[in-house]
């Protein structure tokens, strides 16, 4: 048996590891030869080959399918509070272009495995940070990671949003509250490239808002298609596309969300930006009966905006998943002007590009149209995606323009 607060990989498990993939599953790990004696739920663990190789070392739940989620490849490196701060302030200094930027005060600081900090989220809102700790390695260090953001961006609050799912699968309870100085606002005001938004941090989806929706809105802002053009902005939560659309001259705006309280925000988002005389038709309503619903009244647009939630939640979902992505954009092709530009995006990440591209061209068969791509969209670079994490490429959108009847 290994030494105390060693974990022994079973042959042949270790490649991945090797390949500095971050995870190490139940399933991989040899009982027998491990010693997992002393080690706290969430405490450090060093992670070995069957050989007795070094492999790297991370933070241990028993809780948890990933028993292990590896922080550090280097033997040397001692994994303490000191290790958070470095490693938080190395993600900060990478986000120096946003930074920088005078037009945009909101944007994520740390995007979890994919910044080398695995289980933690931290998103810049203005003056505020709002942190979600996914895992309870990052529960059990979050006293030193509220010192370290403090140290380095000096906030005037930190936020504590983790009321999610994720956490469940940790053995965790949701837990939401101030973590560090001041209560944020309701609404938060922030500022993106130029356009204002009220953000709710306290009750609003992921921390807030869809920081991760940024090339969207810039291409909403700057695309000549938008100019006078009748928009359905489907799925619109609190209206960020709604006045990026707006701005850039569209002639009419219908917005459909489900939720009436992100609807109700829309108000404040207009007229943040001086559009509170704006014809914004609001559309409390479920988008897949809403879309029939226009094909009835045989209602046509020029340019449809499709942003729903995840809808594959895991691979048992894929799918039903993959139906609801064809369904609705097969409907929106459906309702577009020839000409029209169809935005659609998906941002589960068990869909991937390719399969998205072939539920849309799908859709496009049963609409009966003849569409071709003209913009692809991803998560911006303060979402990165570290090449050994693919799974941290999730947000996938393209622009498709609707040639006419195929
Ligand atoms: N594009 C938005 C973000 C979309 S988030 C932005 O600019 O910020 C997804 C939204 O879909 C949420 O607001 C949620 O309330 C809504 N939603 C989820 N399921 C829905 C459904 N079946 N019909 C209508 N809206 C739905």
């Amino acid at each position: 048996m290994a030494k105390p607060g060693i974990i022994i990989v079973k042959a042949g498990r270790e490649k991945s590891l090797e390949r500095r993939h971050p995870w190490l599953f139940s399933g991989a790990i040899d009982e027998q030869r491990s010693n997992l004696e002393g080690v706290e739920p969430g405490g450090i663990v060093e992670v070995r080959g069957i050989d007795g190789g070094f492999l790297g070392r991370g933070y241990y739940n028993p809780h948890s399918q990933i028993r292990v989620r590896i922080l550090s490849w280097d033997q040397t490196e001692a994994l303490g509070p000191g290790w958070w701060r470095i490693r938080i302030a190395r993600a900060i200094a990478s986000r120096g272009a946003l930074v920088k930027r005078p037009d945009l005060d909101a944007y994520r600081l740390v995007h979890a495995e994919s910044d080398g900090l695995p289980g933690l989220i931290v998103d810049r809102y203005g003056d505020y940070l709002v942190i979600q700790a996914l895992t309870l390695g990052v529960e059990v260090v979050k006293q030193h990671i509220v010192e370290a953001l403090v140290d380095l961006m000096q906030p005037r609050g930190i936020f504590e949003r983790s009321d999610v799912d994720a956490r469940h699968k940790e053995g965790l309870s949701d837990a939401v509250g101030l973590l560090y100085g001041e209560e944020p606002p309701t609404p938060l005001v922030i500022t993106e490239q130029g356009v204002h938004y009220p953000v709710d941090v306290h009750t609003g989806h992921k921390t807030g808002f869809y920081l991760d929706q940024r090339d969207a809105r810039a291409w909403l802002l700057a695309h000549p298609e938008v100019q006078g053009a009748e928009v359905l902005n489907c799925f619109s939560y609190t209206g960020s596309f709604t006045a990026c659309a707006a701005l850039n001259g569209a002639a009419s705006i219908t917005a459909v969300d489900s939720s009436q309280p992100a609807l109700d925000m829309t108000a404040q988002t207009m007229q943040l930006n001086g559009l509170s005389d704006y014809p914004v038709e609001l559309i409390c309503a479920d988008v897949f009966k809403q879309l029939r619903e226009f094909r009835d009244e045989e209602r046509e647009f020029d340019l449809i905006i499709l942003d729903p939630p995840k809808f594959a939640q895991s691979a048992k979902h894929l799918d039903r998943a993959t139906f609801g992505y064809k369904d609705i954009n097969m409907m929106a092709l459906d309702r577009l002007r020839p000409g029209g530009t169809l935005l659609t995006f998906s941002c589960s990440g068990l869909v991937g590009p390719d399969l998205f591209q072939k539920v849309v061209f799908g859709a496009s068969i049963d609409a009966g149209v003849e569409a071709q791509i003209v913009g692809w969209f991803s998560q911006p670079a303060d979402h990165p995606v570290l090449l050994a994490f693919p799974e941290g490429h999730y947000l996938k959108g393209l622009a498709i323009r609707v040639l006419g009847q195929g």
